[in-house]
């Protein structure tokens, strides 16, 4: 089945005793069956409101999201959430763990079972069932998580900041490993990452989200070039540079804007 995500003017405002805070305004975007896209922008611009929003968590404050052609109206079997921290319970096994999602869901069964095994194989985990999480590498767990995600065969992928907490060489690894999983199963992802150089190397198209609202600033299809290779490969493919170079001088010019609005850099 084919799998489709639409944003129509998204807007979100978070109330508190301090004041309002405009986080979102107006985003737009269609994601189409297959396809990956990453979100990109400096701290605080709303990538996370706005994962949150398309994973069902809250309602924004204006606009709509659909999935399918339907109205998101709260958490949907069809949306997979990944976040920066794995949040895998110290006290379950390894295999406990993976098994976590089918059993909130009332889903296990000998074939969801056998699914959530064969997941685990591919990521290299088979020798890990019955080991606790401590006893696991970050890359290690945030592989179970990742597994955890996958079993309850959702079509949408939204991942924030998944490889963040990872050291450099583990996050390459990853990367890898991931962009194929979800490749070799037909997933629909959507990245959310400060990383410029990781957004080009696993998306098709990368979205540029300005500050203070957040809204989108830019929108840049990935070139062929770059999205037939693995992600560490891509890094060296031709084109690779110009795009970094060009989705970097975006982020300068956001901070630059940023400071003119708060009237200059001072005296
Ligand atoms: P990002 O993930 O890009 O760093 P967030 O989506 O976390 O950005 O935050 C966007 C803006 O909304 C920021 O200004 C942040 O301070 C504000 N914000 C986020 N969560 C809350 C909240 N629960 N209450 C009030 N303001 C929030
Ligand atoms: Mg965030």
């Amino acid at each position: 089945m084919g799998s489709s995500v639409r944003l129509k003017d998204v807007t979100h405002v978070y109330v508190n005793k301090q004041g309002a805070t405009l986080a979102l305004e107006g985003i737009n975007f269609t994601l189409k069956d297959g396809e990956f896209v990453s979100i990109v922008g400096p701290s605080g611009c709303g990538k996370t409101t706005l994962l949150s929003i398309m994973a069902g968590l809250f309602k924004p404050a204006d606009g709509k999201v659909e999935v399918n052609g339907a109205l998101l109206e709260g958490p949907s079997p069809h949306i997979g959430y990944m976040l920066q921290q794995d949040y895998l319970f110290p006290w379950r096994t390894i295999w406990d763990n993976a098994l976590l999602g089918l059993e909130l869901r009332k889903a296990i069964t000998p074939e969801s079972k056998e699914y959530t095994l064969h997941l685990l194989e591919e990521m290299g985990l088979a020798d890990t069932l019955q080991r606790y999480p401590s006893q696991l590498s970050g890359g290690m767990r945030q592989r179970v998580a990742l597994v955890r995600t996958l079993a309850v065969k959702p079509d949408i992928l939204l991942l924030d900041e998944p490889f963040s907490a990872l050291d450099y060489q583990t996050k390459l690894q990853l990367e890898d490993l991931v962009a194929m999983t979800l490749k070799k199963h037909g997933k629909t992802a959507v990245l959310v990452t400060h990383d410029i150089s990781e957004a080009i190397a696993m998306s098709d198209r990368i979205i540029i989200l300005d500050r203070n609202p957040g809204r989108t600033r830019r929108e840049v299809a990935v070139p062929e070039a770059i999205r037939n290779e693995s992600p560490f490969l891509a890094r060296e493919a031709e084109g690779f540079h110009p795009l970094f170079h060009t989705i970097w001088q975006e982020f300068e010019a956001i901070e630059k804007d940023a400071v003119e609005r708060k009237g200059g850099p001072g005296p």
